[in-house]
């Protein structure tokens, strides 16, 4: 088959991937220059253990060996199985760990709950006040702003790849795309990962899909200079991931309120030493539109207070600050929207939070999907 990928951001880029794969042609087409929407922009958080059981925790399993296994390939996604804490500084957070851990599925997530003591022997830079962590073995991370062009790369010594940034699609339909220049891009088939950009060509072609877009807000440092061994999360990320839902979780939600600041903007603490050393933090979550232009400095001003907290001692100096914006499905119990929205063209977005850990799975099943 020839395919044409409209999008490429990394869900695109893992279709692309799959299908030369499998031995088709593909065709990739970006609107702008180089992707430079959520799949540079997030945390390249490979993060498994905080997945909702079922289909959620399935496909982020899968995608852990997936991206093991393409990183054995392309070295330059940046992968590494660096694991994470999730730091309790409270007896409802322990709380919530030890409910966690006393589920079947703990081992399979690769939790274990630890003493501030052995916290530190897995992160020494963790000289924070601490109760204790919960270990995920099998989160990971990806350098995201490299990724991208590190597949494209691999791709195109396929000889069945062909990248065409700066060409926005603007029609779609069994015979293939027409882009912006006015040119045709025939295929069999036309896979649609246009991530949050839910107007346009996506609108015309599926109005009304259960989706929402969420903005974050981010930071990156200068060079730590230490290795941070693990990727970190405070006990708020309890809050966030599906997996802790339960009685303790309920507890900690009625008796411990966040910070106001932390409550105002949906916001949990991650940190994750990029490979040059610097810090990725983040993050909040804002739901209303119109998204603010502007980036708001008080829940910047938090992250710091608080990574500084766990660390015990004062951050680099932050080197940049950005948001930015995903599509996730309302309705839950699905992973990604994947949706005929025409003849011969799949509509393929919504994976949320999860899109960087998932998208290797996601474009598996849909490869498999397509041409069982
Ligand atoms: C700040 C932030 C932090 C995050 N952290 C994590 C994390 O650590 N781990 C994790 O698993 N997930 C994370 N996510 C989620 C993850 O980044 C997204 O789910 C994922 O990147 C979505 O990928 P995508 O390819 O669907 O979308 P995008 O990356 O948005 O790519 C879509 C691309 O399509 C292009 N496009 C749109 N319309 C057209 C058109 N008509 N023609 C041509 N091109 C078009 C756009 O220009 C864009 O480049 C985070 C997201 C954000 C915003």
């Amino acid at each position: 088959m020839r395919i044409v990928i409209v999008g490429g951001g990394v869900l695109g880029t893992m279709h692309a991937w799959w299908a030369v794969r499998r031995g088709h042609q593909v065709v990739h087409l970006e609107r702008e220059l180089e992707a430079r929407a959520a799949s540079v922009r997030n945390f390249g958080l490979v993060w498994v253990g905080g997945r909702a059981p079922g289909i959620e925790l399935e496909t982020a399993l899968r995608a852990r060996e997936l991206w093991a296994e393409i990183a054995a390939e392309v070295p330059g996604v940046g992968f590494r199985a660096n694991g994470s804490l999730t730091v309790l500084r409270g007896a409802a957070e322990l709380a919530v760990a030890r409910q966690v851990l006393d589920r079947d599925d703990a081992g399979r997530r690769g939790f274990a709950l630890c003493s501030a003591d052995e916290a530190r022997a897995l992160n020494p830079a963790l000289r924070g006040e601490l109760l204790g962590a919960l270990h995920c073995a099998l989160d990971g991370a990806v350098e995201s702003r490299v990724v991208l062009p590190a597949l494209r790369a691999r791709l195109a010594e396929s000889g069945r790849y062909e990248w065409l940034p700066g060409r926005e699609a603007r029609e779609a339909d069994r015979a293939g795309v027409r882009d912006d220049h006015g040119a045709r891009h025939t295929g069999d088939l036309v896979l649609l990962c246009p991530g949050a950009t839910l107007s346009g060509l996506a609108r015309e072609l599926a109005a009304d899909l259960p989706l929402r877009r969420v903005r974050l807000q981010m930071m990156q440092t200068e060079p730590l200079d230490e290795p941070l061994t693990t990727s970190i999360a405070d006990g708020d990320s309890l809050r966030y991931y599906p997996a802790y839902q339960g009685s303790a979780l309920d507890q900690l939600r009625a008796g411990s309120p966040r910070a106001p600041i932390a409550e105002a903007h949906a916001m949990q603490l991650l940190l994750v030493q990029r490979l040059d050393g610097g810090l990725t933090i983040g993050d909040t979550h804002g739901y209303a539109e119109p998204f603010p232009f502007d980036l708001h400095e008080d829940p910047y001003q938090h992250l710091v207070t608080v990574a500084e907290a766990l660390l015990g001692r004062p951050l680099p100096r932050v080197q940049r600050r950005w948001a930015g914006v995903y599509a996730e499905r309302t309705d839950t119990g699905h992973v990604v929207l994947r949706q005929r929205v025409a003849d011969g063209v799949v509509l393929i977005t919504g994976p949320g939070g999860r899109g960087m850990t998932c998208s290797p799975a996601i474009a598996e099943a849909t490869l498999e999907e397509l041409q069982p």
